[in-house]
């Protein structure tokens, strides 16, 4: 399976910063370590244009963001310190998502090590988001005629806000969110279908919930192609999560999302979103049960209709 990584996810932050960077490098030496991609699959993904964000994110928003013209309110909301590194890390986490998207449609399955800013709006970034990767991907393989409709669906613990902001009124991007009802974001966008969740929610509620939501996002949405955020924080250990849902839970997650998509033809484009457990291993584990599901579907689906024929 095609995956995209670049040393740019990692930025250098000040001493004590609760963002776990870790997590890309350390993902990243899992995924190499299996054999999840062969020769040359392990992939760079390249820093989206200013066009390409133009899609979805207002000019002045990515003058200020280029330039370094951020106002200190508008640094302290996206949460890292600026610097030209961080607009670089962000051009090529958005670049991942894009590349993932296009590896997928051709493949039916990719992923991108890192993605799933959602929390970044048309004109500001929040909560350690600065460009909204599956808007602007989706944008891109639309305006690249490869795909009409497209579905976001973020299971990230935190509401896609920033997602749902920018697709308003955009009604050939469906967006799907379960989250946490109390969690950050306190002040809710509306997607075009949202599943809130209780504090505490355990495994049963969670995946009963996901497995509705699905259902009715994916007959709804009718879409080409599917973006997945698999994020690591609704797990039980996680510091900012709130919910109750254990490793199995979160591996049964991925097999329902990509069992769904793939039962309805939809390639999927799986990338990582938050992750803040209290042992970082465990929030790379998560993100690796995520990419091992997505890569042994592949294969299955490959070993069926024979579409791969390289090595
Ligand atoms: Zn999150």
């Amino acid at each position: 399976m095609k995956v995209f990584y670049s040393d740019h996810f990692v930025l250098p932050l000040p001493e004590g910063h609760r963002f776990p960077m870790a997590k890309y490098s350390m993902l990243r030496e899992r995924v190499a370590a299996d054999d999840i991609c062969g020769p040359g699959e392990l992939r760079t993904p390249r820093a989206v244009t200013d066009e390409e964000i133009l899609r979805a994110h207002a000019p002045g928003y990515l003058e200020r963001v280029v330039s370094g013209a951020l106002t200190d309110k508008e640094i302290r909301r996206i949460g890292f310190p600026w610097s030209k590194r961080m607009v670089e890390r962000s051009r090529r986490a958005s670049g991942g998502t894009l590349g993932a998207c296009l590896a997928a449609l051709e493949e039916g399955l990719a992923a991108n090590l890192a993605g799933g800013t959602h929390h970044a709006f048309s004109d500001r970034g929040e909560g350690y988001c600065v460009f909204n990767d599956s808007a602007i991907a989706a944008r891109a393989v639309q305006a690249a005629g490869l795909a009409a409709r497209v579905v976001v669906i973020d299971t990230d613990v935190h509401q896609g806000n920033g997602t749902a902001e920018i697709l308003r009124g955009d009604a050939t991007v469906f967006t799907y969110s379960i989250h946490g009802a109390k969690n950050f974001p306190f002040h809710k966008e509306e997607s075009d279908l949202d599943a809130p969740l209780p504090d505490g929610a355990d495994d049963s509620e969670f995946l009963n919930t996901l497995e509705r939501g699905l259902d009715a996002a994916l007959e709804a949405a009718d879409a080409d192609l599917a973006i997945y955020l698999a994020g690591a924080d609704p797990f039980e250990g996680d510091r900012l999560g709130r919910l109750s849902i254990t490793k199995a839970g979160l591996a049964e997650r991925d097999r329902l999302v990509l069992e769904a998509c793939r039962d309805r033809g939809i390639p999927v484009a799986v990338t990582m979103a938050g992750g803040y457990a209290r042992n970082v291993e465990d929030t790379v584990d998560v993100h690796f049960q995520s990419i091992t599901r997505a890569a042994s579907l592949l294969e299955t689906s490959v070993a069926t209709d024979g579409r791969k024929h390289q090595s």
